[in-house]
């Protein structure tokens, strides 16, 4: 199983940390064991002093494919979810100073966590797909699957230009802006349209 990430696909996310609006899709991975089983506790990573949440749609590979056509790319996903790209910014920001690659910053142990799925109907493809995070109660993010900068079937066929995709993949597709820093006792709250899908404590 392969997570995939995408990078500064929110116009207004790109703003908020400075960097310009990208032509292509930036893709970046997390391994297999960056995924937060259900029901672990999620730790604040020893090595930051700077933990943010990025809340994100995430899709699930339901078919193998290479070089999939962006027209063909909605058969490849069938599920959705809310999920989290939890990053160090610290590290990231460190990292990208010195232009080396994120994974230190991005894709150790238990930095994603995904809520629980949603069966992908072709109705929701054609509306915006709107997600939110609360934290401690509070709406710290808002997103809306229509001001992504690439859309879920760019990014598919993108990705597929590269590497294999294989049933189970996973895809975060970005962040919108209001990314921010939690705190140990923090609790964190994804939300797909109305529905709570993950809920998870820093401890
Ligand atoms: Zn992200």
């Amino acid at each position: 199983m392969k997570i995939f990430c995408v990078g500064r696909n929110y116009a207004e996310h790109a703003k908020e940390l400075g960097n310009a609006i990208p032509e292509d899709p930036v893709i970046f991975m997390k391994p297999k064991s960056a995924l937060l089983q259900s029901h672990t506790p999620f730790y604040y990573p020893e090595f930051s002093n700077e933990l943010h949440y990025e809340a994100e749609l995430v899709l699930h590979i339901s078919k193998n494919g290479r070089y999939i056509q962006e027209k063909q790319a909605s058969r490849y996903y069938n599920k959705i979810s809310i999920g989290i790209d939890f990053t160090a910014r610290d590290i990231q920001t460190e990292l990208k100073k010195k232009g080396l690659p994120w994974e230190k910053a991005k894709s150790w142990d238990n930095s994603a966590v995904v809520g629980d799925w949603v069966d992908i109907t072709p109705d929701m493809l054609n509306n915006p797909i709107n997600f939110s995070l609360y934290n401690n109660k509070k709406l710290v993010q808002q997103g809306k699957s229509s001001d992504m900068i690439f859309s879920f079937d760019h990014i598919v066929a993108h990705i597929s230009n590269y590497f294999s995709l294989n049933i189970g993949d996973l895809v975060f597709t970005g962040t919108p802006a209001g990314v921010g820093e939690c705190v140990v006792g923090d609790v964190l709250e994804g939300f797909f349209e109305k529905n709570k899908m993950f809920e998870v404590e820093i401890k």
